[in-house]
């Protein structure tokens, strides 16, 4: 009989209370409490757990855990609970606290302890934990606000780096509450007229002809106005609605391609693709050719630009997608070339077509010795490669002059040409050449 109650409610594996025993727990507290006696939450979520789980297995992982769960234990009061709620998910109620010393302190005794090494089946393994925490009764009155804000913190740590922890505040609920709201509301924009289009020409340096157009998603919310693509783009790829935004993009791009190829016949299209959509479920190959299929424009006119982190998660499944695509006749542009990632692997096992030199490097690019080394080695590896190189964030005659020089092959930015709607794109392909041609 004693035994079934403690089944129920403990973690079988580490022996420590479970979800379910730690929100009685938790009520239990906050029922008991008194006036000078602060009560603190952490919720805690191993960084890296899952790469342990992944390449060691199962049964080293639940070793890690147990390991982890004596290590945090040791730095605790017999008064306070841990508790273990998930896979690599711990919380802890710590009660008492206006007589010890302060929960940011054993925050960070926590998370030294978690990256110290562990040693398991003589391997070496490291970790690492990001730490939410949030206080009773300033963050909360109920067990379900004070879990879900102590959650809500620890996203935030997350955010900061691996190995950091949060305190909660109200901001924080807010800027949470703001993007659950345009979360929402973006399933509307989708069905709707807030979304549309911009387009931004890429041109020829020498020429100083358009040879392609870059589509630029904007989204016009009816009380928010304006939302940069910066902000919402990441929403859409955390809730899983990126396929439809991208969808949405390709639809209604090739509808306007479609229009200005009469004037405009050897004007390609390039459309940003999420490296979310570089996983396996997401069958961008299929989605692509389909739409090429249904406006009838070639696969040769297409574009997409990518960035590096596509091949970061499933690298294998990226590769062959990659070549996929290119086998396909679509062109890959490599985008903000330079920063993030940046591993020349990519380059050369990947079928590119277009490296896209990041607007930080030519931003200033005249002036700046360094960013002019760092130009010349780009263009110097896409020479070498045989692939085109664009400089991105072109805003002066300088730039352009000196981007020119360099070799680089093609440009974009304001000093050509801002995004424009697809009406006014015309006009902005042909002023640029008289506009220009002496800096080109
Ligand atoms: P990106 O692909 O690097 O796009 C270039 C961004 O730089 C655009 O901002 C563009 O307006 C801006 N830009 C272009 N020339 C200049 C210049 O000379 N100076 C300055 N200061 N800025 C310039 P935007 O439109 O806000 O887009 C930001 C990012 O959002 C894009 O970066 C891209 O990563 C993403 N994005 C935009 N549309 C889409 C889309 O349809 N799908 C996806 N997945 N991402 C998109
Ligand atoms: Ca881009
Ligand atoms: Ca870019």
């Amino acid at each position: 009989q004693q035994d079934n109650v403690k089944q129920a409610k403990t973690d079988p594996l580490t022996g420590l209370c479970n979800r379910k025993e730690f929100n009685e727990q938790l009520n239990r507290a906050i029922d008991d409490s008194t006036a000078d006696d602060d009560t603190c939450l952490m919720y805690l979520d191993l960084d890296l757990f899952k790469n342990i789980n992944d390449t060691m297995g199962h049964a080293i992982g639940d070793q890690v855990l147990v390991e982890v769960s004596h290590r945090m234990q040791a730095i605790l009061d017999v008064s306070d609970t841990l508790a273990r709620i998930g896979g690599d998910e711990f919380m802890v109620l710590l009660t008492n606290m206006n007589h010890r010393e302060s929960v940011e302190s054993l925050a960070k005794q926590f998370i030294k302890k978690v990256r110290e090494a562990f040693h398991i089946s003589n391997q070496e393994l490291t970790l690492g934990v990001s730490i939410g925490i949030c206080k009773y009764p300033q963050h909360g009155s109920t067990a379900g606000d004070l879990i879900k804000n102590a959650d809500i913190a620890m996203y935030k740590a997350k955010e900061k780096g691996r190995n950091q922890y949060h305190l909660f505040d109200q901001q924080l609920a807010k800027e949470l509450s703001y993007r659950l709201q345009l979360q929402k509301d973006l399933i509307t924009a989708l069905e709707t007229d807030q979304l549309s289009l911009v387009y931004q020409p890429q041109f020829d340096i020498h020429t100083l002809e358009a040879h392609c157009v870059e589509v630029l998603l904007r989204w016009q919310h009816h009380t928010y106005g304006m939302i940069p693509p910066d902000v919402f783009i990441p929403l859409a790829e955390n809730c899983g609605m990126i396929g439809s935004v991208t969808d949405w993009v390709l639809k209604h791009a090739l509808e306007d391609m479609v229009e200005w190829k009469k004037n405009f016949p050897s004007l390609t299209l390039a459309i940003n693709i999420s490296a979310v959509e570089f996983s396996p479920q997401l069958n961008l190959l299929n989605r692509l050719t389909q739409a090429l299929d249904t406006y009838a424009v070639d696969a040769k006119d297409l574009e997409i630009e990518l960035t590096e982190t596509a091949f970061l998660k499933h690298p294998q499944h990226a590769y062959k997608l990659a070549k996929q695509l290119s086998d396909a006749g679509i062109s890959i542009a490599l985008d903000d070339f330079g920063t993030g990632y940046a591993s020349l692997t990519y380059l050369v096992q990947l079928p590119i077509d277009c490296i896209k030199i990041d607007r930080s490097f030519v931003t200033g690019v005249e002036h700046d010795p360094k960013k002019q080394a760092v130009i010349n080695g780009i263009v110097a590896i896409s020479k070498g490669l045989n692939v085109s190189s664009l400089g991105e964030g072109v805003e002066t005659p300088d730039q352009l002059a000196w981007l020119n020089q360099a070799g680089c092959n093609s440009a974009q930015g304001y000093l050509l040409s801002k995004p424009v709607s697809a009406e006014q794109l015309p006009a902005a392909i042909s002023q640029v050449k008289q506009q220009h041609s002496k800096a080109a």
